[in-house]
């Protein structure tokens, strides 16, 4: 049967690279010679906990993750470590700061604050969450518990390029929508959480990486099934894990690596974001972007049409034409390509090429 052409630029779950959608197909019956499937093996299996180890083993070479970190696969969602965060690491006496950048790190302040102390230790939100907060005015209590920030705010599309160096404070970052998308230091940060739905896989695992020393804090009083050291500790294989998602994450990451690693992305990425962004610049006012130029993300470019009218002709002619997941967010409006790892130069020159069309028929 032929597929028609579909570009997809979904925020998540998003596309996955073509090469291991066509792997999965093949092994889905058959995992290895086993004569089962990855559906149905055991996560007590000798390939299972090969599958396990080894997924771990190519996180920690893509992102030189030292060896005095842990890497977990835990379920639940990037949601779900709003709240462990928080339980795990908010201990009394103490309080959590945290950056507000917009909705997601709005959620993550929701829940900690239901746990403990919080503060806001910089906000964007007087500027509407268009670009992420200055990191350098950051203002910490003396009796910081952590200072949690998110790096890729996917809705606003805005990201940022370094991050601050909060000294003795453990820095706690959510990089659910831009894990792997580019180079970062990972010893600059205590624990880093990513939900797989964008840049690792599908959704039904989160990854986390923490600091040994961090989880060594831990107070004993924390449910087994929300305590970060009870799955560190017993190699994320603590209850079922979700044993397709990691199988996918191993062969997403495999991907990556025969793709120039996580450097490789990065240069793909920006190639893919500059020419969206360009396209945009060079439009003389009829497209706009959502985000100011110095905080605009490599991931989720947020932009929108000079009209609401041409906007919403925008988005139906776009459908017409095989892309997909354009509209934005409904707390952001207007439009939003979000161009992970997985979506292609070729899918973005597509896209940019209807944006020239569309003005030139209604500019
Ligand atoms: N954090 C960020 C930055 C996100 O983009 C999302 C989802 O899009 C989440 C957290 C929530 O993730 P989940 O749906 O896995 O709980």
């Amino acid at each position: 049967m032929e597929m028609n052409q579909v570009y997809n630029f979904n925020a998540g779950p998003a596309g996955l690279p073509g090469e291991v959608m066509h792997q999965v197909q093949e092994e889905l019956l058959d995992l290895q010679g086993t004569g089962l499937s990855v559906l149905e093996i055991s996560h007590r299996s000798k390939e299972y906990e090969q599958i396990n180890d080894e997924t771990q083993q190519l996180l920690k070479e893509l992102l030189h993750i030292p060896s005095s970190y842990e890497v977990m696969f835990m379920q639940g969602g990037a949601s779900t470590q709003f709240a462990m965060v928080p339980m795990n690491f908010l201990t009394a006496g103490h309080v959590a700061s945290y950056i507000h950048s917009g909705t997601w790190s709005g959620k993550a302040i929701a829940e900690a604050r239901k746990m403990g102390d919080t503060a806001i230790a910089a906000s964007s939100e007087a500027e509407h969450f268009t670009k992420v907060p200055d990191l350098q005015g950051m203002m910490l209590h003396p009796e910081t518990a952590y200072v949690h920030l998110t790096s890729n705010e996917t809705i606003a599309g805005t990201q940022y390029r370094n991050f601050a160096d909060p000294g003795e404070v453990p820095l706690i970052a959510d990089m659910s929508s831009d894990i792997l998308s580019r180079p970062v230091d990972v010893s600059n940060f205590a624990l880093i959480y990513a939900g797989a739905q964008k840049n690792l896989g599908p959704s039904g695992v989160t990854v986390v990486i923490a600091n040994r020393e961090l989880l060594s804090r831990i107070p004993a009083n924390i449910p087994d099934i929300m305590n970060y050291r009870i799955h560190a500790n017993s190699r994320s294989l603590y209850n079922t894990p979700p044993v397709f998602a990691v199988y996918m994450v191993n062969l997403v990451l495999k991907w990556i690596r025969n793709n120039g690693g996580v450097k490789g992305m990065e240069r793909r990425n920006r190639l893919k974001a500059d020419l969206l962004y360009s396209t945009i610049d060079h439009s003389g006012g009829f497209y706009d972007g959502l985000a100011h130029k110095d905080s605009r993300s490599l991931m989720n470019a947020t932009f929108r049409v000079m009209n609401d009218e041409l906007e919403l002709r925008f988005l139906q002619e776009a459908e017409q034409n095989g892309f997909v997941g354009l509209r934005g967010h409904r707390d952001a409006g207007h439009l939003r390509a979000s161009i992970y790892n997985a979506v292609t130069y070729e899918q973005c020159k597509a896209l940019a090429d209807f944006m020239v069309d569309f003005q030139r028929r209604f500019g």
